[in-house]
Order: C-alpha cells, then sequence, then structure tokens
C-alpha cells in the first residue's frame, strides 16, 4: 500500500488580485503577466504565451526561419539572423526569466553549451571553485576542455566552512554550484555560500537542473547566475535538448548574448516551441515527480534489500534542514544503494520494465540508470570512489506513471537480486 505523502510547504501563494490597470487592450497582453503577482503554475502558461498578434492563434508560431527580410538596408522589426534572435526563442526566454524570477535569460542549443558560454565569460586564468559531485559531462568539460584556461577546485560545497577556507586561500572568480547534486543529491546552503562570494566578489553560479524554477529559485537566495539543462524537468518530454541561463544583470546579460551570438550554441526554432510546449505543464508535472519520489523514497528506505536512500524529502537525508529550508519540494530524483556488488546492480537494472534503461531524467516517463557505468563513466574511479560514488549505486528519476505499478515494477526486480 502506498504511504500517506507528506509532501512540504504548497509552492508559494500568489499574491491578493490587484485591481486590472486600465491599459489599451494591445498593450494588455504584455502588461498583465509581466511582473503581474501570478502564481508560477499561471507564468508557465502566460508569460511568452501570448496569442499571435497577427492571426490569434492562441499558440505561438514556430518561426522557422534563418533570416528576416530589411525594409531598407539595416531597418528591421527586431529580428535580423535567427543565430541571433528568433520570436519563438524571444518567447521562451521571456517565460523561463518570469519562472526563475529572473530579469534575463539566454536560451542555448544543451546545457553543456551554457556551461561553455559562462566559462568564456569569465576572463582567461580565473580561478573556479566547483562542487565536488557535478553532473558528469561539467567534470569533463571542466577537466579536460576548459582546464587550459581556467584554473578548478573541486570540494565539498555543502560544507560552508570548507568553502569558506577555500575562497579565502584560492580567491575564486566564480564558485560552481550544483544542488542537490548528481548523483549524490547532496545539498549546499545557497545563501551561507552567496554571502561568502559576496565577500570575495566571486560570482554564484547555481546548475538548478534538478529542481527546476518550481521547486528552488537560486536568484532570490543570492545567487548571479542560474543555469539549466532544459533538456530535463523543463521541456520534461524527453523529446528536445536544450540550455539556459537566467539572470538580474544587464551587463551580464549583454556580455552573455554577445558571446551566445559570437560563439553561436543556438537553440531551433521548433525545439524552443517544444519547450515552450513543455513548460505550460511544469507545475502539475513537478507536484506529480515529487509526490511520486516520496512515496518511493519511503519504499526504498523500509526495503531489507537496500542499504541506504537519499532523497532530499527523508529525515535521513544529510542535508534535510537545508532542502527544508531553500527548497519548496523535493523532486523527482532518488539515488539508492543496493546491498551488494556490480553484479547484482546489473541484475537490478536488466529486471525493471517499466523504469526505462537510460541516461537523462526530468521526463514524465521513469528511467533508472547506473552513474559509475553511463553517466558518470568520465569521471575516474578514484575520484568516483572518494566522494561516494560506489559501484552498488543506482539512479532513479521517478516519472508520472501510476507510484503503485512504479514500486511493483521495483519489487520484482528485487526478487531477482
Ligand atoms: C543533463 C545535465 C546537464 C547537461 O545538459 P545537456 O542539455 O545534456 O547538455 C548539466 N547539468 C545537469 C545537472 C544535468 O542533469
Amino acid at each position: 500500500m502506498a504511504k500517506k505523502v507528506t509532501t512540504k510547504k504548497a509552492p508559494a501563494k500568489k499574491a491578493p488580485a490587484k485591481a486590472a490597470p486600465k491599459i489599451a487592450p494591445k498593450a494588455a497582453a504584455k502588461v498583465r503577466f509581466k511582473n503581474s503577482g501570478h502564481d508560477i503554475a499561471t507564468r508557465t502558461i502566460h508569460v511568452g504565451g501570448e496569442p499571435d498578434p497577427v492571426t490569434g492563434a492562441i499558440m505561438p508560431p514556430i518561426y522557422q526561419t534563418s533570416t528576416y527580410v530589411q525594409s531598407a538596408p539595416g531597418v528591421h522589426k527586431g529580428y535580423e539572423y535567427t543565430r541571433s534572435h528568433n520570436p519563438t526563442r524571444t518567447r521562451l526566454e521571456e517565460c523561463l526569466a518570469s519562472l526563475e524570477q529572473a530579469k534575463h535569460c539566454v536560451v542555448t542549443a544543451s546545457g553543456l553549451s551554457a556551461e561553455m558560454l559562462l566559462m568564456h565569460y569569465l576572463p582567461a586564468g580565473s580561478n573556479i571553485i566547483c562542487g565536488d559531485d557535478v553532473y558528469g559531462g561539467t567534470y569533463r568539460l571542466f577537466t579536460t576542455i576548459f582546464q587550459d584556461m581556467h584554473n578548478f577546485k573541486f570540494i565539498d560545497t555543502t560544507n560552508a566552512k570548507a568553502v569558506e577556507k577555500a575562497v579565502k586561500e584560492f580567491k575564486p572568480a566564480m564558485i560552481w554550484l550544483e544542488t542537490p547534486t548528481n548523483p549524490l543529491l547532496k545539498i549546499t546552503d545557497i545563501v551561507a555560500v552567496s554571502e561568502i562570494a559576496k565577500k570575495a566578489k566571486a560570482l554564484v553560479v547555481v546548475d538548478n537542473t534538478f529542481m527546476s524554477p518550481y521547486f528552488q529559485n537560486p536568484l532570490v537566495l543570492g545567487a548571479d547566475f542560474v543555469l539549466h539543462s532544459m533538456t530535463k524537468y523543463l521541456n520534461g518530454h524527453s523529446d528536445a535538448v536544450g540550455g539556459c541561463i537566467m539572470m538580474n544583470d544587464d551587463e551580464a546579460r549583454k556580455k552573455l548574448f554577445t558571446l551566445h551570438n559570437s560563439i553561436g550554441p543556438c537553440h531551433s526554432p521548433f525545439d524552443s516551441w517544444l519547450v515552450l510546449r513543455g513548460l505550460k505543464t511544469l507545475a502539475v508535472r513537478m507536484e506529480a515527480h515529487a509526490k511520486n519520489a516520496m512515496i518511493i523514497a519511503e519504499y526504498l528506505e523500509n526495503h531489507p534489500k537496500v542499504e541506504r536512500v537519499v532523497y532530499p524529502g527523508l529525515k535521513s537525508h544529510p542535508q534535510y534542514e537545508i532542502a527544508e529550508k531553500q527548497m519548496l519540494g523535493f523532486g523527482g530524483m532518488i539515488t539508492f544503494f543496493l546491498k551488494g556488488d556490480i553484479k547484482k546492480s546489473n541484475k537490478f537494472l536488466s529486471t525493471v520494465k517499466l523504469f526505462a534503461l537510460a541516461e537523462s531524467l526530468g521526463g514524465v516517463e521513469s528511467l533508472i540508470e547506473h552513474p559509475a557505468i553511463m553517466t558518470h563513466a568520465s569521471v575516474p574511479k578514484k575520484v568516483r570512489e572518494s566522494i561516494g560514488l560506489t559501484d552498488n549505486l543506482i539512479r532513479l528519476s521517478v516519472g508520472i506513471e501510476h507510484v503503485q505499478d512504479l514500486i511493483e515494477d521495483l519489487e520484482e526486480a528485487f526478487k531477482a537480486v
């Protein structure tokens, strides 16, 4: 039987409705949804979702075009070339900025290309402190592509004292956080690290992919940049790749836009449209992911064949209190350690049927994976073991199927090992 779910704090209630400002109908669409105090569930649907002004189409057109006709040389409607700007992408950027309560958003071709832009944002030779348990691709990007350009120091950012000490010694220009981390779901206190960073004039970047803006807003907690792989929860349907960076600083936006335009990792209009469509259900999806994940985490925690479960919503999580404080929900990712070795892990992973054995996460369908062999194979074994990423560690991306079906699927796999 499914246990009663103890989902925590409801997402912030929308502010009491203000009297509608009297404005001309044409301008209404924009003003109505910008800074309107609407709940995030409303903003996912309406910001950037204004009807097409030409036809009234309720869904945004896919501007599948590379260029735009000018009426005289240099005279255009704000769009010249799709690498620089595209109206479908503009809508997506407006929506995403609003979801993270940010002023600006730059959408990119993938999460990793967004990370690349932030690496080029810093002058060559910069010092960067990075969490020691980040996404495998991030680790690879920093240690094999940018290691000649910048100096990286990987530390356990969950320990604010260690961060303070490292900041004093290393004098970083940037602190790179992922919270919760992938796959160990370690949680860093964003407020505490941002305060340390501010004093040392270091920029804070938070990779917020695991939480989505629905459960965590790092800019509000003091970060300078928020980054997402849109491939995961933002799009939510495992059918597009993309990335984005949100920020409040105008100069930073200008510089990132120039980098984006000059380097060129641009998101295709069709993929921007897909993410806009996926975003409309972000609120219901995240609620469902979190509800299912909480039930499954409790099921796993009580299972005799499980050594340990890591889920931010469990009281046993080492940083449960920070999670409670800075997150509005606990998300859909669970990590657990099977009792046994790599053979048993392999058996488990090849027995599940509903949970698809695949990399990636954040889609409506449940996925299961083995980080040591799959997503984190690019992290050397010695490094993996030093941070606790062992061979019996299994990661679940809990989807929004009926939770009882998911539990029965896991139970069958437990019987097989
Ligand atoms: C997937 C992922 C990335 C990379 O994003 P892509 O869209 O695959 O390039 C970065 N960070 C985290 C936490 C991720 O899960």
